[in-house]
């Protein structure tokens, strides 16, 4: 008999994709993925715990499927990513209902795990670390009409990033080897997409782990020479290791977009000196100097922290006074949130909260005016479109991106959907953009 699967996913693109990786493995096992949790007989929930207020909300809906627990005894709920990596067993004592916690390297044993809580009745836990990720490879279907899909280059993150759990809960980094990379893109080109997102947590030091036969440069001419491919876009980048050579694709790779996201977290020295990120203020600005001069136009955007211990006034205008110099795009911002078992979770002169709240609210409103300004200078342009999908604002409208990755929404017939189309912008919001369609390309 066929069963239903339901996901939430929290967090970043990367669980969305290993969310991709559950269903496919479930789907194989006789579940089908349902819109709706009600009739759900397996629900998973992938949990990040990047930041104390993301594991929060993974409690809250923990809390709002008891009452589908109570109604349907037989039902299995599970819990995996970086919070259920964390927690292991304690998870089960706070959250009694749960049936199973899997961890960031066992998504592989999914089918397993949830055949033995079948049989036995019995809550499962299941967190140890593998030396090879084996979920890394699995492919996931392709949802029909979809253009856009993520792959996976690598896994995990040798940084250890002083305020970050990341390195602690998905283990070292590993890198999947260019051909199966490679394999795997020309099988998704064939299925007609066009577009295709490298992850990991820092692309930029691809190849590291696996002796540095290739490195990420020339995992990018690869992919750009694969054909039905049209567009490559990668995240995330750390700025300790971004390349000249890396820098050069940009303008050497046709099929490469114009848009890098390339977290700065702070503009001070100091604290970036207590992040351990290994870059001061000047390399930074440097890098995206030599960004701007090889690929004009490029549009970056960033991840900002505020309120990390020890962050004085003066620390905090110095990313004031970065974020007018660079003029991000778009961003990313947090109030610093204190992690166990990290680094700077013993250093003292913390911030307060209401400081960290003031600090914030500065770094979105000049973010939000850098961006509508920015977005309003495009007013007049001709872009590319891909077309992804009918607009979420109208069903008349189409919308895609372009190659800088900004939402346009304009009127079109949805069989656009996978075409690259000429588009006169015409209007500029805080999160998209309006346009006219020109031609199809
Ligand atoms: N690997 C990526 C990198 O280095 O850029 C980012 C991974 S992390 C999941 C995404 C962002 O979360 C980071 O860039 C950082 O800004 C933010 N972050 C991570 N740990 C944090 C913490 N403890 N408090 C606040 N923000 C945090
Ligand atoms: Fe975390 Fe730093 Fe690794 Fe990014 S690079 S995942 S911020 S430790």
């Amino acid at each position: 008999m066929q069963k239903n699967l339901f996901i939430y996913t929290f967090g970043c693109q990367m669980n969305v994709h290993d969310s991709e990786k559950i269903a496919a493995l479930m789907e194989k096992s006789g579940y089908a993925s349902v819109d709706d949790v009600g009739k759900a007989d397996l629900i998973i929930i992938n949990t990040c715990s990047v930041r104390e207020r993301a594991a929060q909300k993974v409690y809250s809906q923990l809390g709002r499927l008891k009452k589908f627990k109570k109604m349907k005894p037989k039902l299995i709920i599970g819990v995996g990513g970086c919070l259920a990596q964390q927690l292991g067993s304690k998870f089960i004592e706070r959250v009694p209902h749960l049936d199973l916690v899997f961890g960031t390297h066992n998504i592989h044993s999914l089918p397993d795990l949830i055949a033995k809580i079948e049989e036995t009745g019995q809550p499962v836990v299941r967190t140890e670390f593998h030396e090879e990720v084996k979920s890394l490879g699995i492919l996931a279907p392709t949802k029909n009409g979809k253009v856009t899909a993520y792959v996976t280059i690598m896994q995990g993150c040798n940084n250890f990033c002083s305020y970050c759990v990341v390195p602690h809960l998905r283990g070292k980094e590993e890198s999947r080897s260019l051909t199966e990379i490679v394999k795997e893109v020309e099988v998704l080109a064939g299925r007609g997409i066009k577009e295709v997102t490298l992850l990991g947590q820092n692309v930029n030091s691809y190849g590291r782990a696996i002796g540095n036969r290739h490195d990420f440069a020339d995992l990018l001419h690869e992919i750009g020479s694969i054909a039905g491919i049209e567009r490559i876009r990668f995240t995330t980048s750390h700025p300790k290791d971004l390349s000249d050579k890396l820098v050069c694709c940009f303008s050497e790779v046709d099929k490469l977009c114009e848009h890098i996201h390339l977290p700065v977290q702070t503009g001070s020295d100091r604290v970036l000196k207590m992040m351990n990120r290994y870059y001061t203020n000047a390399e930074y600005c440097e890098r995206v100097d030599k960004l701007r001069s090889i690929c004009p136009g490029i549009s970056i955007t960033s991840d900002i922290i505020v309120g990390f211990p020890g962050e004085a006034d003066g620390d905090f205008q110095a990313t004031i006074d970065m974020m007018g110099k660079i003029r991000f795009d778009n961003s990313f911002s947090f109030k610093y949130s204190e992690r166990d078992g990290t680094a700077a979770a013993e250093l003292g002169d913390k911030v307060s909260e209401c400081v960290k709240t003031d600090r914030l609210k500065i770094v979105q409103a000049l973010q939000e005016k850098h961006t509508l300004e920015k977005n309003e200078a495009m007013i007049g342009n001709t872009e590319e479109i891909l077309v992804e999908e009918i607009s979420k604002n109208s069903k008349e409208d189409i919308a895609g991106r372009t190659r800088t990755n900004k939402i346009v929404n304009f009127r079109g017939s949805h069989t656009l959907i996978g075409k690259t189309v000429s588009v006169l912008i015409i209007d500029a919001y805080q999160h998209s953009l309006k346009g006219r369609l020109l031609d199809v390309n």
